[in-house]
């Protein structure tokens, strides 16, 4: 496009934790782009480099004189390895190509494919800022106050709260006991109160406690330190926010839902937990949440659940709206399923061993019992504050135990990426090819307990727009937990598990899932063949189509050779062969509907296995 020469900012930044990886040293990523500058004929301006520097933001020194250049006009192209290599938060790619954008400046990435310079390239960057919507909208709740040294280093003034631990006076999250605070949040976003979460820990004796009180759960709930923000003299006339200070325990997305339901549980306030739908219908026409109602038959002694907006006089059947929404649900839960299953263990193996740490800690716990027995035995301590201290110190070492022996069995997994991948594929083809396990699945959900199905709601959906046209009830805007997503976009930015960027859909409205990553035509064929090892033959397809993108890339089509063929993924192809910066090559995997359930037939009745790794 743009025929002036090209000035190059080199950006390379190396974090502690990478110097170890190979291949990610500051001066192999300065000769890898040096070099590839002279191949694209780049007259390079300067070499900017972050050492020992994360880049979950971008308030990073080199980084910024990059910014200055771009915003001078000194340079008109920026140069980096990886897309990663210039930040990991979503929110600051957004951010950057705003601003690449407004300057005329372009983008090269060496290693992923992602440039502003070919329609291929601008794919795989909309398809790491496709969920930044959310990260926006969560920066503009943010207020700034300013920082004081010690606050800034983690020193937190005060008790250390639970779930936290202290070395060196710093506040860190403990291992041990930190699952208690995010189950907790959890918990209170599947729809529980504050007692009902009280009577869940006393009845388990969460650390070996039997007294916990509605309003310990509450104090936790909003307390700031646990999504890593400090509030000095909160009680006072003139609070000091101080953010980021402390590593957080969950995320600012959960923390802030929980505090959003606590008000909209305020504004709405039913009793009974059987409603399915408490606080998470909106009406179209006036944006007030739903109240619910019910009524009971009097012959039958059958109670029907309904929800009325209370301006618009409008009622919602629920068993309407739940119908609507099983197929979404069924899909979240099945992606929820495979995380817990697949991707947690992946992520576990990939994470720096912590076996010694623990280890250590263990050593630390069994001499701490050792010390309060001597105490009691002394007459230091009385009989009933060595019988709490002591449960404590037992749970927690019963935590070290659990969490040692589950690194363990993670040793075991040897997942790549594409193997993941191909688990979720065979599960999708499942669907398609197996109705009757798919029809099962649907019904055992239609038939789970108003308390069970409340909790898959609580769960995933944060609210849902419904309108009534006629008799007819329309779900117009189903929104999920922005906790839920984020978790799994970090999930994907951090560890590489697969996120499927579902942005386009078929002519019937299905859901297309395309690959983050881009791959070479060799790549796309080497993970079509691995596919087909898995599921039966012949009944997939791969094909390369070459498209014409509209600039924004949001429309794509092509004519797909079949009849009976259902989409299964698109993989943006990123091979450099008839180099055309217009033109979207993509592979794209169908499975024949026909063929697959007739080799289905055909085939004696067998155990459903996902994969065979
Ligand atoms: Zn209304």
């Amino acid at each position: 496009m743009d025929e002036k020469k090209k000035i190059a900012d080199i950006y390379i930044r190396v974090s502690t934790l990478d110097q170890a990886r190979e291949g990610f040293s500051l001066p192999e990523q300065k000769e890898k782009l040096i070099e590839f500058c002279k191949s694209k004929g780049y007259e390079i301006h300067a070499i900017y480099a972050d050492e020992g520097i994360s880049a979950k933001d971008d308030k990073r020194p080199a980084y910024q004189q990059m910014i200055n250049d771009i915003k001078n006009g000194t340079v008109n192209v920026i140069v980096a390895l990886k897309l990663d290599r210039l930040t990991r938060s979503v929110y600051d790619v957004e951010k950057l190509m705003k601003l690449l954008e407004k300057y005329g400046c372009d983008l090269d990435c060496k290693d992923d494919d992602s440039n502003t310079l070919t329609s291929t390239g601008r794919m795989c960057i909309r398809l790491t800022t496709a969920f930044s919507q959310n990260e926006i909208e969560r920066c503009s709740e943010r207020t700034k106050f300013g920082m004081v040294g010690a606050v800034k280093a983690g020193h937190i003034p005060n008790r250390t709260p639970i779930g936290f631990k202290r070395i060196d006076k710093k506040l860190v999250p403990d291992e041990l006991t930190k699952d208690i605070i995010i189950r907790m949040y959890d918990l209170y976003l599947e729809g529980k109160s504050y007692q009902g979460i009280a009577n869940i820990y006393n009845q388990e004796e969460v650390l070996g406690r039997t007294n916990w009180l509605d309003s310990t759960i509450q104090k936790i709930m909003t307390n700031e330190l646990y999504k890593g923000d400090f509030v000095h003299g909160k009680r006072t006339k003139h609070p000091q926010y101080y953010e980021d200070v402390v590593e957080p325990i969950v995320s600012k997305e959960k923390w802030n839902a929980c505090q959003y339901q606590t008000k909209r549980n305020a504004r709405h306030y039913e009793r009974t937990a059987t409603y399915l739908f408490t606080n998470k219908l909106k009406c179209s026409v006036c944006g007030n949440f739903l109240g619910g109602k019910a009524t009971t038959k009097r012959k039958s002694g059958k109670k029907y659940y309904y929800y009325k907006c209370e301006k618009c006089r409008t009622n919602y059947k629920e068993d309407t709206i739940r119908d609507g929404l099983l197929l979404q649900l069924y899909d979240l839960i099945r992606k929820d399923n495979l995380i817990n299953k697949y991707y947690t263990p992946f992520i576990k193996h990939k994470q720096e061993d912590i076996t010694k740490d623990y280890k250590t800690e263990l050593k630390g716990l069994e001499k701490q019992e050792e010390r309060i027995k001597c105490a009691y035995l002394n007459g230091v301590v009385k009989m009933n504050e060595f019988d709490n201290e002591l449960k404590s110190i037992r749970y927690k070492i019963d935590n070290i135990n659990k969490k040692i022996k589950e690194i363990k069995q993670c040793e075991n997994f040897n997942f790549t990426t594409n193997d993941l991948l191909i688990l979720e594929d065979t599960e999708t083809i499942d669907t398609f090819v197996n109705p009757d396990i798919f029809l099962t699945n649907i019904l055992n959900l239609t038939n789970a307990s108003r308390e069970e199905m409340k909790r898959i709601i609580g769960t995933y959906i944060d609210n849902i727009e419904v309108n009534k046209v006629g008799d007819k009830i329309e779900l117009l805007n189903i929104v999920y937990r922005k906790s839920f997503l984020t978790d799994l976009v970090n999930y994907h930015n951090n560890y590489g598990v697969p996120y499927n960027f579902n942005i386009f859909s078929d002519e019937k409205g299905f859901k297309i899932p395309m690959n983050h990553e881009a791959k070479t035509s060799l790549e796309a064929k080497e993970y079509f063949n691995k596919l087909q090892d898995v599921v039966s033959k012949n009944s997939l397809k791969l094909n390369y189509y070459e498209t014409e993108a509209d600039s924004k890339l949001e429309d794509i089509s092509f004519e797909p050779n079949g009849d009976y063929e259902q989409i299964l993924r698109l993989i943006v192809l990123s091979d450099s062969k008839n180099y055309n910066d217009k033109t979207l090559r993509l592979g794209v995997i169908t499975l024949d509907l026909e063929s697959a359930l007739y080799s289905r037939l055909n085939r004696k009745e067998q155990p459903n296995e996902l994969c065979n790794i």
